[in-house]
């Protein structure tokens, strides 16, 4: 059997669904990975929105009868693959397959963790913490995704989760009942196994020097999804990080652990948080000044290490690491050393102890482990390291952390993958810049090892969208730009009534525009932040006319087919935040290598991530819309046109409210409540004095090119 037989006209689906309609791409998509598969290929493949690029590598991975990895880079998509399109593809396929699902411990309940929190907490009755335990009682699970309603920074799962460091394995008395131990054992055997790119890249760093500590089973051949993301997400795994929340922690739980010498446990627990307190305060004295303002946001493929709205990142030097800093550095030093010492870590030393010796063993080993993290980091800047890693300091109001991690990620992953002999295959809707893989080669360490393709999206952009550029405002640097741009979103939700994304690459832009847009707009103004992002994204989805707010997670991974979301607003061009210490240390690299960092690997990045905010656009052949940019910088400067060049389809671009409007008019003739508003905006254009836009520079002949175009297509 091929994917033909499966995928094409006449096949197991059509048969299964009737009105189901086969895509060419997806046919060829999937011939191909069948192929590399079977050759043992690394293969780089770009399948546009609307191909059905899921369906076009699970069928051949089945098929294949190999052991296979899917990594995705979201636990949404893990999901969907999970619960979704293999169960679909397991009630048509004639063969019989198995699959399972592998997350992070901390998406999973630690019976131990539970019963000792329960212990603690038997005289508080909380209601919320009753529903778990109701849950925990009936689950098969024991995954987090399975908890209705739960808030995504529950305090109450930290309690309950099992974590790589608070886990204890065969030693434990709940290891026969255990979900993390019955989900090792279900991916062993299965067929597939659904994992993510944080457990796959946690695996991979580790396999290599200490193969007893894989976290994943055996398997042959490995696909990974949403692979614009593994830069990002595989750099935090050949790094080294420690942070209060880890410390505190382990305060916490030996407080918590029981010995029948608690006072000594309690003792070095209340010592531990003491100076965790000081090191930390003697860390946020050394902020700079400059950094103490609200920052910019990475965005998407921009999205570097995803700093939080009030934390700030600075780079951690030699210098910094004097003074009170290094002497509470040893204070800490030494407490965790007495710490590590007292709980032995293979649990034979650690006196009247009685069931709790393995746990006591694991405390020693996390004390141990956190003292060395803390001393790679301290000695990095006089290792081999220093030449390779960037080390820096995030402070905000949840603790402060020193993380460091490779510059060039690329060298590593090589690396990696070279002890993986099978196919790897590498997908996404967004790899190619301006048609070409060479930066995602480049920034993956793939050099000409892998073969490429390319399956255009089967949208017709042409039709069913338009980008509209507002050339008009002042640039985004101007102090004017907030409240101008606040101005021209809600001039474009009036149009479309509402029915809006809008991606912001700063808190501070964000917060203005929705402040304006909830005084002039009359529809819901959703904001991220203000709940869960899932609610959040359900009532742009049933409340059509809603408008959210949002920057971040939300330039990805956002599907909301239909009317709901016909306008995606964006604010600015997605350039990684430069002063980012990781950023900067990339920057800084390829210079001193003569290269030029900016067409290397900011304006790439930039492509890449306004293509993905782009994507949120269309979702089916029956959506249309508009994307509108609020920076005008793509249609002034140079390096526009690789930003344009990039993104999918042949979509016409206007710089005219007008040519908004006639698309809206076009492609909803029943929208006529917007007519007043749409009238309201051509005629403020017609007003506008010539040279109104004073700050701005005239368009370029390729933008008046694209708006004589846009009025062609909409006419
Ligand atoms: S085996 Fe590990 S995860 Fe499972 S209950 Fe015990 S400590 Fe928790």
């Amino acid at each position: 059997m091929t994917p033909l037989d499966v995928l094409g006209p006449g096949g197991l689906l059509a048969a299964a669904f009737p009105g189901y309609e086969h895509r060419p791409g997806q046919l060829e998509m999937s011939a191909r990975i069948a192929r590399a598969i079977a050759d043992d290929e690394r293969l780089l493949v770009e399948a546009g929105t609307g191909t059905g690029k899921t369906l076009a590598y699970l069928v051949p991975a089945i098929l294949s009868g190999r052991k296979i990895v899917i990594s995705t880079a979201t636990k949404n998509l893990q999901d969907q693959i999970a619960r979704v399109d293999l169960p679909r593809l397991a009630a048509i396929m004639p063969r019989p397959f198995t699959w399972a699902v592998m997350k992070g411990l901390g998406n999973y309940v630690c019976r131990r963790r539970l019963a000792a929190f329960e212990r603690q907490s038997v005289l508080v009755r909380d209601p919320a913490f009753d529903r778990l335990r109701a849950w925990v009682d009936q689950t098969s699970s024991g995954d987090r995704a399975d908890v209705p309603d739960l808030p995504d920074d529950s305090p109450l799962w930290r309690e309950i989760a099992s974590s790589p460091e608070t886990r204890i394995g065969g030693r434990c008395e709940h290891n026969d009942r255990c979900f993390v131990t019955a989900m090792r054992r279900d991916a062993a055997t299965a067929d597939i196994v659904v994992a993510n790119h944080h457990l796959f890249f946690a695996d991979l760093a580790l396999r290599g020097a200490w193969p007893e500590a894989a976290v994943l089973p055996p398997y042959e051949t490995v696909i990974l999804d949403e692979a614009h993301q593994i830069e990002d997400i595989a750099g935090d795994f050949f790094g080294v990080h420690v942070s209060t929340m880890r410390l505190l922690t382990l305060a916490r739980d030996l407080g918590r652990v029981d010995v029948t010498d608690p006072l000594r446990a309690q003792s070095a627990a209340a010592r531990l948080q003491g100076t965790t307190g000081a090191w930390a305060d003697a860390l946020r004295g050394r902020v700079p000044r400059a950094t103490r303002m609200p920052r910019k946001v990475g965005v998407g493929v921009g999205a570097g290490a995803g700093a939080g709205e009030d934390e700030v990142r600075f780079p951690l030097s030699d210098d910094l690491w004097t003074g009170t800093v290094r002497a509470r550095y040893h204070d800490l030093d030494g407490i965790l050393e007495e710490i590590a010492t007292w709980l032995d870590a293979d649990g034979q030393t650690v006196r009247n102890a009685t069931r709790s010796a393995p746990e006591l063993a694991a405390l020693g080993r996390r004390a141990a482990s956190v003292r060395d993290d803390l001393s790679t980091l301290t000695d990095m800047g006089r290792g081999t390291r220093a030449q390779t890693d960037v080390r820096w300091i995030v402070a905000g109001p949840r603790g402060v952390g020193i993380h460091a991690a490779p510059v060039d990620v690329g060298p590593r992953l090589a690396d990696a993958f070279g002890t993986h002999p099978g196919a790897a295959i590498f997908t996404s809707a967004t790899l190619t810049v301006t048609g070409s893989f060479d930066y995602v080669r480049q920034r993956l360490g793939l050099g000409d090892t892998a073969a490429e393709a390319v399956y255009p999206s089967p949208f017709r952009y042409e039709r069913q969208a338009l980008l509209y550029v507002a050339v008009d405002l002042p640039e985004p640097t101007d102090d004017r730009f907030p409240a101008a741009a606040a101005e021209r979103a809600a001039e474009l939700c009036r149009i479309t009534e509402g029915r809006a994304l809008l991606l912001f690459t700063s808190f501070r832009n964000l917060r203005h525009v929705a402040e304006r847009l909830r005084q002039v707009l009359p529809y819901p103004v959703l904001v991220q932040g203000e709940r869960p992002r899932h609610a959040l994204l359900a009532e742009l989805r049933d409340q059509v006319g809603s408008v959210l707010l949002a920057t971040q997670s939300f330039w990805e991974g956002v599907d909301v087919p239909g009317e709901a979301l016909s306008l995606v607003v964006i604010d600015r061009l997605p350039f990684a935040v430069p002063d980012d210490p990781l950023t900067a240390a990339r920057i800084s690299r390829l210079r001193d290598e003569g290269n030029d960092p900016f067409g290397a690997y900011q304006l790439p990045r930039a492509a890449l991530a306004l293509k993905q905010g782009f994507g949120r656009l269309i979702r089916t052949r029956s959506d249309a819309g508009i994307v509108a940019l609020l920076d005008g910088r793509i249609a002034r400067r140079t390096y526009g046109r690789t930003l344009l060049e990039s993104l999918p389809g042949n979509c016409p671009r206007t710089e005219s409210l007008a040519d908004v409007v006639a698309f809206w008019s076009r492609v909803r003739p029943d929208a006529g409540a917007a007519e007043a508003a749409a009238r309201g905006a051509i005629e403020r254009e017609r007003r506008a004095p010539e040279g109104a836009a004073s700050d701005v520079a005239p368009a370029t002949t390729c933008a008046a090119e694209a708006a004589a175009q846009a009025n062609r297509t909409t006419g």
